[in-house]
């Protein structure tokens, strides 16, 4: 059975030597994120140019996400690197101190405004969680506060707000430099951090037209403010193309007590929109230095593919973890497994809901017909811009999606989408009576399906317009087809 659950890997350091990068794309990697957290332009313009040369050799497609660091907060630096906190002591984030001197009692912020989002009472998150202090005073320029849970402290940590409400705005100017190169780089998508409104996506998605790039844009849901309000959840799904559950900030703003239902809760929205999703951090952490996974991180992956994720992403696992290609192997292994089960197969998708749109209609009618008919084994989707094979991927099925389309962006871009495979086609060449005896054949030539099968082909009467999916054909394999 073909896998229909996406990876996404982090590339770093791990993945640096030209053998690992061919391991873990061969291993099964559908998306490589590069992270804009760490590392300079030149290094991701290497990168990804790499991506693109081994998956060319090895005939798949991967794309390429470029994830914007966002405007997460951050500590400064200690004059001995690092500290140790004890629970109960008074500790001040100081905005007007040398950034390089910090203390056992104090230390600078980048982030001056801070001082306005906090007060007496608030609890700052250090370390993506692992220390927490109260806020017990602030004035014009210091936040006094008690810490709650001590431990060491290095440099350049990150800090949130239980709770959320820290008012810095989603794109940086960093940010904005780093989607100029995401655009040069050919990025297939690209990844705004800690956004807060759908205007934000909006933003991001005018300087990225504006740098000459097609992207589709993924905000990443890591704020308490989008986790507990459902409408400005759901406007910010819809301005994007894909979201993904950041659970490692957004476990640090909401806790960790209902991260679990929240994630379901996210997944599901996205699905109901229609749009992709994928499922993110810490899934395979202990790996970072074991070979394998625990039955915990077990779990949660399978956990995920049974949300109906589109993907589930590895982050320090491959970045500059010590097993980047097992850990990728691991998430397949458990991705099939999971995907075996009965439920994954029976949809119950939209079946009471009323429809608007032409291609909408034909995707979700072939689904319905390759989930009830008996003997379909592929769906064939003749796509410009990979919209109606996303709109079929949002259905439950066992059944293979096979986007065939010419274009090097929408075979990118469909890479993400659960279930669906992408094959090279160009119709500009082809006889209209030619096309459906030539999609069936490319499949028949790859071993996917054999005479007798039935096949579900959707298109437009125009080929290569977008938008205009409006016809389904049922062909048996072998027959005569036209
Ligand atoms: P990050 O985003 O790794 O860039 O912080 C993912 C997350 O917060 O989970
Ligand atoms: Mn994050």
């Amino acid at each position: 059975m073909l896998r229909r659950t996406k990876i996404v890997a982090t590339l770093g350091p791990a993945t640096d030597s030209p053998d690992m990068l061919e391991n873990v794309i061969a291993a099964g990697v559908d998306v490589t994120r590069l992270n804009f957290s760490h590392g300079s332009a030149e290094e991701h313009m290497e990168r990804a140019r790499r991506v693109r040369e081994t998956a060319a050799r090895q005939g798949r497609f991967v794309a390429l996400l470029a994830d914007l660091q966002g405007p997460k907060l951050r500590i400064a630096r200690f004059a001995n690197n690092k500290i140790n906190l004890t629970r109960g002591q008074s500790f001040v984030l100081d905005a007007s101190m040398d950034k390089d001197a910090g203390t056992e009692e104090r230390v600078g912020i980048d982030y001056e405004n801070l001082i306005n989002d906090v007060s007496p009472g608030d609890v700052l998150v250090l370390d993506d969680g692992r220390i927490e202090m109260e806020v017990t005073g602030v004035d014009d320029h210091s936040i006094t506060s008690r810490v709650l849970i001590g431990g060491p402290l290095s440099n350049n940590k990150g800090l949130n707000k239980r709770g959320g409400g820290l008012s810095a705005n989603a794109l940086t100017d960093k940010d904005k430099r780093d989607i100029v190169t995401a655009a040069r780089l050919g990025a297939d998508y690209v990844a705004v951090s800690f956004v807060r409104t759908a205007d934000d996506m909006h933003t991001a998605r005018q300087l990225l037209r504006e740098a000459g790039s097609e992207a589709g844009l993924v905000a990443k849901i890591e704020r308490a403010e989008l986790a507990h309000d459902n409408e400005a959840l759901d406007d910010v799904i819809r301005a994007s193309d894909a979201v993904m559950v950041a659970r490692g900030d957004l476990a640090v703003e909401i806790g960790d007590a209902e991260l679990v239902a929240v994630q379901k809760h996210i997944i599901a929205r996205a699905r109901v929109l229609n749009r992709a999703v994928i499922t993110a951090t810490q899934m395979m952490e202990s790996m970072i230095t074991n070979p394998m996974p625990t039955r915990a991180e077990v779990s949660d992956v399978a956990n995920a593919v049974m949300d109906y994720t589109d993907a589930v992403m590895l982050s320090a696992e491959t970045a500059v973890g010590d097993y980047p290609r097992e850990a990728v192997e691991a998430m397949v292994r458990i991705c099939v497994g999971a995907e075996r089960h009965p439920s994954m197969h029976q949809s119950k998708h939209r079946i009471h809901q009323d429809m608007v749109q032409v291609d909408e209609a034909i995707a979700l009618s072939a689904m319905y017909a390759a989930n009830h008919l008996q003997g379909v084994s592929a769906i064939i989707c003749l796509t410009e811009t990979g919209s109606t094979p996303r709109l079929m991927s949002r259905i439950k099925s066992s059944l293979p999606i096979f986007a065939y389309s010419r274009n090097h962006t929408t075979q990118h871009r469909v890479v993400l989408y659960r279930g669906v495979q992408t094959i090279p086609f160009d119709t500009a060449t082809l006889a209209n009576e030619q096309v459906n005896t030539l999609a069936v054949e490319k499949l028949r030539e790859q071993g996917v399906v054999q005479d007798g099968d039935l096949v579900i082909i959707t298109k437009g009467d125009y080929a290569n317009a977008q938008g205009g999916t409006n016809s389904m054909k049922i062909v048996r394999v072998g027959s005569p087809i036209s």
